[in-house]
């Protein structure tokens, strides 16, 4: 789910595109810096951002034209899934069917939302409330690429799939039927009800929830460190490397550039 954080980026941008005195051509310059060439004004001897119209291209940051436009998304998603798959045949050799399961993120996971990135930064803005409502009410997100063959491979080696995300209940029905239209038959759709931490969910997953027994998990995918059992940004940063000895192995996390709970970490 995207991250208010983005918000005050764009309400910046457009502060920037409005001129606001000393600040916008002191902040402006640095702005200019997330454009889709990557390069401030500065760099070209152009007038300060703040006097000069911008392009629409120009209010799509590399995060968001890497995200919808790059070889390197397809590759990094197809190669993260490939992995996974291949961790698949070996986690599940010798299990029964009915007995485990994947436990994988939606947004960014499995769904592509970045057209609702796209369209919020053309308006210069970011994520709100109520137009990430309005977004998941259109039920629009593409499947992920690699997304849908690795969930058939699950179930078809006999493991249950449960999907695991920070949409709320009243998103839900929107989002399974969303996961649906994509080819996703999830065997559960587990969206946040009293905590946005996963664990707890996790552990429901593990118990036996709406109707499956209990399961043994033996994967996590997901786009965000909380996405994991017992991971959170601020430990997992000053953590050992050994303390990612599972990725790659048991988790698989795919990149994303445009939001996360990384955005408010301190720079080294
Ligand atoms: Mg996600």
């Amino acid at each position: 789910m995207p991250h208010p954080v983005h918000l005050t980026t764009r309400i910046a941008r457009r502060l920037c595109a409005v001129g606001v005195g000393a600040f916008a051509l002191i902040s402006c310059a640095t702005t200019s810096h997330t454009s889709s060439t990557g390069m401030g004004a500065g760099a070209t001897g152009a007038e300060p951002a703040a006097t000069m119209p911008r392009p629409a291209s120009a209010r799509i940051g590399n995060d968001i034209r890497w995200f919808r436009s790059s070889a390197e998304q397809r590759a990094a998603f197809l190669q993260a899934y490939r992995v996974a798959g291949e961790r698949l045949v070996a986690l599940s050799e010798g299990r029964s069917r009915g007995t485990w399961g994947v436990i994988l993120d939606a947004d960014e996971t499995v769904l592509d939302n970045s057209r609702y990135q796209q369209e919020r930064a053309l308006v210069d803005s970011g994520y709100t409330e109520a137009s990430w409502s309005r977004w998941v009410a259109r039920r629009e997100a593409r499947a992920l690429p690699g997304a849908l063959t690795f969930i058939r491979d699950v179930q078809t080696r006999g493991g249950r799939v449960a999907i695991v995300t920070n949409r709320t209940a009243a998103e839900c029905d929107d989002t399974r039927a969303n996961l649906r239209a994509e080819g996703i038959e999830a065997d559960v759709v587990l969206c946040k009800a009293e905590t946005s931490d996963k664990n707890p969910r996790f552990a429901q997953v593990a118990a036996g929830v709406n109707g499956l027994p209990p399961l043994e998990v033996i994967m996590w995918i997901g786009d965000n460190i909380q996405d994991f059992p017992g991971m959170t940004q601020a430990p997992m940063r000053a953590a050992p490397e050994s303390a990612y000895t599972d990725f790659g192995r048991r988790f698989v996390l795919l990149p994303n550039p445009m939001y996360g709970s990384w955005e408010r970490n301190p720079l080294p």
